[in-house]
């Protein structure tokens, strides 16, 4: 039996992504073995895809940090043929083949079972970025910000893990303000619930140690300068979450915010995070993401078209989530 894929190689030849008919026999170890419905093209996979930074560990490797599929053989106790489930990181599509393919391997231990309020496509619209956007919520609320405590900052507000953080914080009674390089986006941003856009240029500068108090809370997808500006301009005891390094991974900051305002700046991964944690995503991504604000932020492609979106994501011109019809 056979399968298309996409399949990383590096060699003599180079480094290259390409889309492959493979052989079942081609599958990693696991035990459960799945049909993918549907994948998604996260910032890692671009990284992967490109090649741009060494995320991919093992070669050949299919890309594709996220997943939902069908079961259709399992070993593993909490799963059995025709479950329906969604999978998120776990180095999947880095160490091991991932999503952006027709069928999967993977450990039962990865993966979750399909949230009822979602189908599959749904699923991976939110994908790894929706998932982390919740998970940047939930670390909000967990620290104490409340919508009445003032403005939640979402940076890389146009992206995936923007779109859904702004959809989020705007149905739960935040007033967001979103910080984007493409103020031509500013309606998108304003439908999906922005309140205010502001030009990212505000934030991606060297800053002071401390600004302005402005934000009760922060989502920050970029790191780097702005991830620095955004803690210098939070207001005493707020929370900053940190996720992504869209700009950059360093972190030009001094400890003023903390210790001088009591800023708390939460750490947030998706990769490794336990079942439970994942589990308690997912039910209130269920509970809290309107699905009309999903579609508006979602696109969909074929299984080939991931290959050139890895480099348009690392160019930030990829406005909200791409899902991939791997059957198309
Ligand atoms: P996207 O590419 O969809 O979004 C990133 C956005 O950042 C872009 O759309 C752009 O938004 C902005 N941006 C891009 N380049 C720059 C730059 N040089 N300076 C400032 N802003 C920039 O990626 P995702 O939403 O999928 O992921 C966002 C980040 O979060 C990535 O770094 C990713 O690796 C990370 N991530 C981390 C996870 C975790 O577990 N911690 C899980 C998922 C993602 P705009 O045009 O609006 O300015």
């Amino acid at each position: 039996m056979t399968y298309q894929a996409l399949q990383i190689e590096k060699d003599d030849a180079g480094y290259r992504c390409t889309l492959k008919t493979l052989d079942d026999s081609a599958l990693p170890e696991g035990d459960v073995t799945l049909q993918v419905d549907f994948s998604t093209v996260n910032y890692k996979d671009g990284l992967a895809i490109t090649g741009k930074s060494p995320v991919v560990r093992k070669f050949p490797l299919t890309p594709g940090i996220d997943l939902s599929g069908t079961v259709t053989e399992s070993q593993h106790p909490l799963f059995k043929a025709g479950d329906q489930v969604v999978l998120n990181g776990w180095g999947v599509g880095e160490s091991h083949s991932g999503g952006l393919a027709q069928k999967a391997r993977l450990k039962g231990d990865w993966l979750v079972k399909l949230p009822a309020a979602f189908t599959p496509r749904q699923a991976m619209a939110i994908g790894t970025a929706g998932y982390t956007a919740m998970l940047c919520v939930m670390a909000l609320q967990k620290h104490g910000v409340t919508p009445d405590k003032g403005d939640i900052l979402v940076t890389g507000a146009g992206g995936g893990v923007g779109s859904v953080a702004i959809a989020l914080l705007a149905k739960l009674g935040y007033r967001v303000v979103a910080s984007t390089g493409r103020l031509q986006e500013a309606d998108y941003l304003r439908q999906l619930g922005a309140a205010d856009v502001m030009d990212r240029a505000e934030l991606s500068a060297p800053g002071k140690p401390l600004a302005k108090e402005r934000w009760a809370g922060v989502v920050d997808t970029v790191g780097s300068h702005t991830l620095a500006n955004a803690c210098a301009s939070t207001k005493y005891g707020g929370v900053v979450t940190a996720c992504g390094l869209a700009q950059g991974m360093d972190f030009p900051s001094s400890v003023a915010p903390f210790i001088l305002r009591s800023v708390t700046l939460a750490g947030i991964d998706s990769v490794m995070a336990p079942r439970a944690v994942r589990e308690a995503a997912w039910a209130r991504l269920a509970q809290d993401l309107d699905t009309t604000q999903l579609e508006r932020m979602t696109r969909e492609v074929g299984l080939a078209d991931a290959i050139g979106l890895g480099a348009e994501i690392l160019a930030g011109q990829v406005r909200g989530r791409v899902v991939v019809n791997v059957n198309r």
